[in-house]
């Protein structure tokens, strides 16, 4: 019948729920019910059921009734910062239990002490439900009757939701719900139709509610809450747990390893000779000497009051679809960066909570400006409230959006990016992305703020435009006057303003050879790529979106040999078709002019799990169903994948790649759906090659050789399962370095199975460095796909040696015992052969 008499949990005064001091509770923004102020340390089932949420610091607990009433009672108000201490748990998540059995005791005296109160909300979490006979503002004892609560809505009100589901999970976001990934979960939650809403600790968010999210201060490894109601509130809640469990990609690299405080430092150092010397964080590498042009922003005025709710309400409409279809175009094309990061920007335009404080201060009278600039900067304070760095930074990308905002308001077009001469280093207090994006990159020599982080938007943007950065380099940068020189050396973490002769010549002469290595690199990027004597290296680029295939040849690749296909496929509800994937891959094909394809299939599962394929749980999806392995177990998506890449018509080679083979066996069922892929499509079969990836494939690649045509070793996997180190794991990330020797060896076998095979590359992130092309290719490889920015610079560090060179080289780095050592060798080895040969083909 989904009737449920709820027995009174606690004994204590019953009161309203309108009467507990917290927005979450009185505003039932996790359901209705009723508080109870208790006067006992024991808190009893309130019905039979199932005990459904139980976190670890036991100051909260859900019971689920055989009807699917689900009720959560939270002892007191803040007292999950108690970490536990004063509650006992006297049953787990899962158990069955009669009404009355006991499901935690807490001291009252601690919990009274420590927490901000004793008030313990009873509520009905989820919609859907008729509330009635509550008994408030009387003692009750435990056991006692006090709410009735029955499926459906009141007598005369119209039917509001189908069902609710809720679930609990340990976020493994690195960096919590910050702007990128908290604009994603809106996009999965926009997909469905349930009331959504997350809950970490003590605070609420919608997930429709980006700024909300970034406000509930979710760390790596924090308990949260996924609560939904509505026809789809199941599945809402499996897509969203599935996004968040990914990880998102927020994959830690080394600037993210150690997030550095966005504190600016104490200010320069004045030296005896007229330098001035700022110490930073380091943003993005390298060094430059150029000329000081400041960067100011102009103060924008708003008045407060407006001219009319309803013409200020049509203004702020009017300013944030401009500004959205602005940064919509913004992203449309450029590095997948950039392209995140204006996606991330146009979700707070769009966001809730935002929007309709802005029109709520409208709705009071105030101007649209004022509105948005309250709205915008209450979010930005309560960002910068929760202690954390990053967080902190996103405020900074709030306030970049209402800046823009305020200037459409205001008539004014974007302010004009200053004038740079060539060279010139910027120097500013902060920077937005906006303005960053707007400046004219090629002339831009570095970057140097007072304030800003290493993990912000601008310093992502920066390492993608190639631009030296130093952040949080303190007070003072005022005292350098426009035009004067500096220095700017982000790897030594420094800015020296007026240099003395000594520093600069020293700077100049460092940074004139590497501003040579790289123009040098960038004007032969487009010959095709030799060793010094003569044996022809192929070097390609991956690629991960249509977008990103002219500009690869326009910098030197001579064909994408990793095209990773997920980005067709994450963060939608349905596959994409045929037709839709034929599409994208056409148009890759295309901007590669006949030059080579090599698509690889959808590498799902595991890190990258998607919302249409139902997976079953795995407690360690890096080692479960992902790669070749989610697509066997779902061949009708790899069938239609492969008569996709089929149907492909192009001059050159198109070829299909598999991701994560472990075994012959995955390979001859891979080639039997891409034979039949071919029949359907009336092509021929396409090339077939698989990715070298775990340990098993590097050592029996010539086992796996006669079934393929080409390899590719994916360093990055290779890597993390040959030294057990989860790729994800930042406390990880400085030891694993592809370089160690024992996947230099595996690497060595791979390309010793592989024979003559058409290609014997590498795609992984060894392909980028220029430390390890020449090791590799002494191992045997001859083709290595790079990142699209790094491909001249790799070309050039071929050319430098000879293959006699580089095999001397990759025999030296296996016999070594760490990566580090490896390093040292190949650094050496480039620093040699950048010194004039006297003799061509000089020995090994
Ligand atoms: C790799 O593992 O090296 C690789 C190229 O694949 P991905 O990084 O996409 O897993
Ligand atoms: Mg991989």
């Amino acid at each position: 019948m989904g009737v449920v008499t709820l027995l009174a949990p606690i004994t204590g005064w019953a009161a309203p729920l309108d009467e507990v001091p917290d927005k979450v509770f009185s505003e039932r923004m996790l359901g209705d019910g009723l508080a109870i102020d208790p006067t006992e340390g024991e808190v009893r089932a309130p019905f039979d059921g199932v005990i459904t949420v139980l976190p670890s610091s036991r100051h909260a607990v859900s019971i689920r009734s055989d009807t699917d009433i689900e009720v959560l009672i939270h002892v007191g108000l803040e007292t999950v910062a108690l970490a536990g201490r004063g509650f006992v748990a006297h049953v787990a998540e899962g158990d069955r239990v009669k009404a009355g059995d006991r499901l935690l005791t807490f001291d009252l005296e601690t919990v009274a002490r420590d927490a901000a109160s004793l008030i313990t909300p009873v509520v009905v979490t989820g919609e859907g439900w008729t509330l009635s006979e509550r008994v408030t503002n009387r003692l009750v004892t435990a056991g006692q009757p006090v709410l009735r609560i029955e499926r459906g809505p009141p007598a005369g009100s119209e039917a509001t939701s189908e069902g609710s589901a809720n679930r609990t999970i340990r976020s493994p976001l690195l960096h919590g719900l910050h702007a990128r990934p908290a604009a994603r979960v809106a996009g999965v939650a926009a997909a469905h139709r349930a009331r959504i809403t997350l809950m970490a600790g003590q605070r609420t968010a919608s997930a429709s509610s980006p700024v909300g999210m970034m406000a509930l201060g979710l760390r790596d490894g924090d308990n949260l809450t996924l609560s939904a109601s509505g026809p789809d509130a199941e599945a809402a809640v499996a897509a969203l747990a599935e996004l968040i469990l990914s990880g998102m990609d927020e994959k830690a690299g080394p600037a993210q390893a150690a997030p550095s405080p966005t504190v600016a430092s104490a200010g320069p150092v004045e030296g005896d000779d007229g330098e001035l010397v700022f110490s930073g964080v380091c943003a993005a590498p390298g060094l430059v000497v150029g000329k000081a042009v400041h960067l100011r922003l102009s103060e924008i005025v708003v008045c407060e009051t407006g001219q009319g709710a309803a013409h200020e309400a049509a203004a702020l409409d009017a300013a944030l679809e401009v500004v959205a279809g602005r940064l919509e175009a913004g992203a449309s094309g450029g590095p997948v960066e950039r392209r995140s990061i204006l996606a991330a920007h146009a979700a707070f335009l769009t966001d809730p909570e935002l929007v309709s404080a802005a029109h709520q201060a409208v709705a009071e009278g105030r101007s649209a400006a004022f509105a948005w600039r309250s709205a915008c900067g209450a979010t930005a304070g309560l960002l910068r409230s929760l202690g954390d760095p990053r967080m902190a930074e996103r405020a900074d990308d709030l306030m970049d959006i209402e800046r823009q905002v305020l200037l459409q308001l205001a008539g004014d077009a974007p302010a004009a990016p200053p004038a740079l001469g060539p060279g010139d280093v910027l120097l500013a207090d902060d920077l937005l992305p906006s303005q960053l994006i707007a400046l004219d990159g090629a002339r831009l020599a570095g970057i140097c703020t007072a304030r800003g982080g290493p993990t912000s938007h601008v310093a992502i943007l920066a390492a993608a435009m190639g631009v030296p950065a130093l952040v949080a380099a303190g007070e003072g940068l005022d005292r350098i006057a426009n035009g004067t020189l500096v220095v700017l050396d982000a790897d030594g973490r420094r800015l020296t303003a007026s240099p003395s002769a000594q520093t600069l010549a020293a700077s100049e002469s460092r940074a004139a050879a590497d501003r040579r290595r790289k123009a040098e690199a960038r004007a032969a990027s487009g010959e095709s790529c030799r060793t010094a004597d003569g044996a022809r290296i192929e070097v390609f680029a991956n690629l991960g979106a249509a977008s990103e295939a002219a500009d690869a040849v326009a910098g030197g690749a001579e064909g994408c040999g990793l095209l990773r296909t997920e980005f067709l496929f994450l963060d939608r509800q349905t596959p994409p078709d045929e037709g839709e994937q034929r599409a994208q891959y056409q148009a890759i094909a295309d901007g590669l002019e006949g030059r080579p394809l090599i698509v690889r299939t959808l590498d799902a599962g595991g890190d990258k799990p998607l919302p249409y394929l139902p997976m079953p749980h795995e407690d360690n999806p890096a080692l479960g169903l992902r790669g070749v392995r989610s697509g066997l177990l779902h061949p009708e998506l790899l069938l239609t994948q492969m008569r996709a890449i089929c149907r492909v018509r192009s001059s050159g080679p198109v070829a299909v790649m598999l991701p994560m083979i472990a075994s012959v066996a995955e390979v001859r069922q891979a080639r039997a759906l891409l034979d039949r892929a071919a029949t359907d499509a009336g092509s021929a079969t396409p090339l077939l090659g698989v990715m070298i990836e775990t340990p098993a494939a590097a050592m029996t690649t010539d086992l796996l050789r006669p079934e393929i045509d080409f390899i590719s070793v994916g360093t990055n996997d290779l890597t993390q399962y040959t030294l057990a180190m989860d790729r994800q794991n930042p406390h990880l990330a400085a030891q694993l370095d592809g370089l160690h020797p024992a996947v230099l060896r595996l690497i060595a076998a791979a390309a010793a199975g592989a024979g003559d095979l058409r290609w014997t590359g590498v795609c992984g992130g060894l392909a980028s460095d220029p430390l390890a092309a020449p090791i590799l290719i002494g191992l045997g490889v001859t083709e290595l796909s790079a990142a699209p920015a790094m491909v001249a610079e790799i070309k050039a560090a071929v050319r430098s040696l000879t293959l006699g060179e580089c095999r001397a080289l990759a025999a030296s780095a296996l016999a070594v015992e760490s990566a580090d050592a490896v390093r040292q060798l190949a650094a050496e080895a480039l620093d040699r052969s950048r010194t004039p040969r006297h003799t061509a083909g000089a020995p090994a």
